[in-house]
């Protein structure tokens, strides 16, 4: 891809913040329409190829994939039993990095959590300081929002609607869908609209006994939807398609680039444009306003690496660092004119802080599947995903909302079991005979979108690069731990109903911020009282300011987020393009 020097006493069209997927996707919309556009990340040019190895073997690797001996990943229990920031305690290790950075694939993708601390409640906030953000480490799940989820006050009296609704995205999703490729099979629910679909993954013979188990109770497993090329994208040089090689789960990222990242799926193309420029090691502090308009008029950042302090400008400033950090950005830009952070007239940045709650799950054994000749089922990008099915017709007298459950089984590299007691042939014997029979799910809940969950910038903690820390303020309500009970013992309901033997229910519910989907923090709304953006994700205070990743959610839902970030953004972008040829910004 052709590479430009930045040019910081030129004015850009547009400044993007963050180069994840709502960054990729900003810069891929607006260089299309013909804008000169600066892309600032905060993080380093990956070298990919080191980097991503998914066609690696374990005694490749001089660790066999674990961590080296100077670093530590933090444990559930620490993330309880620890307060945020975590730096005292860990002496012993160098590098001390989230529970993602728990192996040698991801370890150079996520934070030294020393270098950016946070304070406040337990949080286990997963941070990619990279090119291409988290993207080069997701899990692919590529899921659509419905109108339960964009209309949900409707239906239960919670909380508020989006100021759009499905038909206003729908073909937004397609463009995604078109673009980057995803693959699944059509269901035709209504509460989790099909995608433009490339060749699904095949279920195994667990997968479909579990399928057919729940077809019964009238519930939905469903091939699990991966934003991954199986087919091909002839309009992208920088990937190939999925062939399934086997390490998809190592969560290290694909090397071929099927599954979707943002540097070769977004960025890369759009500098093909000749109208991207990228600037990595740029850690944005504060986007700067013009005091005689009110308007944004550029950035002011420090070179991650040498220190030294920057500004540029641009006609519009468009915040993509990610849900938490891009209201930590807001809430840092504070001046005369706006002196409880940019865009926060209505005291709703930060706050509205949503996600999911993961933990309950379950694992059964097919006893007619014990001894069965192995099949490859580590080649595929996942296994499958059981759609919501509470709070749909009926409403639950303990909890409003919903859940999903992502699952698998089959024979794998690394079989369930080998974590048991046991040594030599016999034991290698019984792990042999019994892999390909275990099926294991776990879920998904959406938690509720709450003003008193929120962030703010601690008053004394400060990063790396001498910016303050957020501080936590969020917890799991009531109705996330009434929602998890339930979500236990349906997990165990189903796969006994399917015949499986229960071999293990984990009734765990893992700590705030596990699900990595964090959303909300600068929520859209028609009311510029209680909402930061417009339906453009466009501030209401500030015109020339958009805000194009998960902080724009109005609810979490119980879907992964980013298909529908990106979906949100290319709209928005369009209608940023627009409005700037119109002189309207
Ligand atoms: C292990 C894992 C599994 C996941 N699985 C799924 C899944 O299956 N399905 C799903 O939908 N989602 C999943 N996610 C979440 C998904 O990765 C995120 O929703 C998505 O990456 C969000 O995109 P983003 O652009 O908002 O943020 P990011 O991808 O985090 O990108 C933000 C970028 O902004 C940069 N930045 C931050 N602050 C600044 C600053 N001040 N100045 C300049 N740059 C800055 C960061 O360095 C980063 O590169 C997963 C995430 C992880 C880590
Ligand atoms: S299974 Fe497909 S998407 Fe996953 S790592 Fe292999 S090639 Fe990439």
């Amino acid at each position: 891809m052709a590479e430009q020097e930045a040019d910081l006493t030129k004015k850009y069209d547009a400044l993007i913040i963050g180069s994840g997927a709502a960054g990729g996707m900003a810069a891929h919309v607006l260089t299309t329409h013909g804008l000169q556009v600066l892309l600032l990340e905060a993080g380093k040019k990956l070298d990919i190829e080191k980097e991503l190895r998914s066609m690696q073997w374990p005694y490749d690797n001089a660790h066999r994939g674990a961590l080296p001996p100077d670093s530590h990943s933090l444990s559930f229990n620490e993330y309880t039993i620890r307060r945020p920031p975590y730096g005292p305690g860990f002496e012993k290790s160098k590098n001390l990095y989230s529970y993602i950075g728990n192996s040698d694939y991801t370890k150079n993708i996520v934070v030294n959590e020393r270098e950016n601390p946070y304070t406040g409640t337990n949080y286990a906030w997963v941070r990619a300081r990279c090119l291409g953000g988290k993207t080069n480490i997701w899990g692919r799940l590529a899921l659509r929002l419905s109108d339960y989820d964009f209309k949900a006050k409707d239906r239960d009296g919670y909380g508020e609607n989006w100021p759009i609704s499905y038909s206003d995205i729908a073909p937004y999703y397609d463009k995604v869908d078109l673009y980057l490729g995803i693959t699944g099979v059509k269901e035709n629910l209504p509460y989790l609209p099909d995608s433009i679909f490339q060749r699904p993954t095949k279920l195994n013979c667990a997968e479909v006994t579990l399928q057919q188990g729940l077809k019964k109770m009238g519930r939905v497993l469903t091939q699990y939807r991966a934003g991954v090329t199986t087919d091909g994208l002839k309009h992208n040089k920088y990937r190939s398609r999925c062939y399934g090689r086997g390490a998809c789960e190592r969560k290290g990222g694909c090397d071929i680039h099927a599954a979707f990242d943002s540097p070769t799926g977004l960025i890369y193309p759009a500098m093909d444009t000749g109208n991207l420029t990228l600037r990595t090691n740029s850690t944005v502090r504060e986007i700067t306003v013009d005091p005689t308009t009110g308007k944004a008029s550029g950035v002011h950042f420090t070179d991650s690496q040498t220190m030294k302090d920057y500004t540029v400008r641009g006609k519009v400033v468009i915040v993509a660092a990610s849900t938490l950090e891009s209201a930590r950005l807001l809430l840092l830009s504070k001046s005369r004119l706006y002196p409880n952070g940019l865009a926060n007239s209505s005291g709703h940045v930060g706050h509205n802080f949503c996600e999911h709650v993961m933990g309950p799950g379950v694992a059964g054994q097919a006893k007619d599947l014990v001894g069965k000749p192995s099949t490859l089922d580590d080649g595929r990008p996942g296994g499958f995903y059981l759609a919501r099915f509470r709070n749909l017709a009926q409403q639950h007298p303990n909890f409003i909302r919903g859940y999903g459950f992502e699952g698998g089984s089959g024979s794998s590299m690394f079989p369930p079991g080998t974590d048991r007691p046991g040594f030599g042939a016999s034991f290698k014997e019984e792990i042999r005979q019994n892999q390909g029979s275990y099926i294991g799910m776990g879920a998904f809940g959406e938690v509720l979108a709450r003003y008193e969950n929120y962030v703010d910038l601690d008053p004394v903690v400060k990063d790396k690069w001498g910016i303050p820390a957020l501080r936590f303020h969020y917890k799991f309500g009531e109705n996330e731990h009434n929602m998890v009970k339930d979500m236990k013992e349906t997990a165990q309901e189903m796969v006994e109903a399917a015949g499986f033997k229960i071999i293990y229910v984990n009734d765990r519910v893992l700590t705030e911020g596990w699900s990595i989907h964090e959303l909300g923090t600068a929520r859209m709304g028609n009311d510029p009282k209680t909402s930061v953006l417009n339906q453009f994700q466009q501030s209401h205070d500030v015109k020339n300011l958009f805000v194009v990743d998960g902080s724009a959610f109005v609810n979490a839902s119980c879907q992964n987020p980013t298909w529908t970030i990106m979906a949100l953004c290319w709209r928005s972008c369009d209608y940023l393009a627009d409005q700037l040829a119109k002189n309207e910004l």
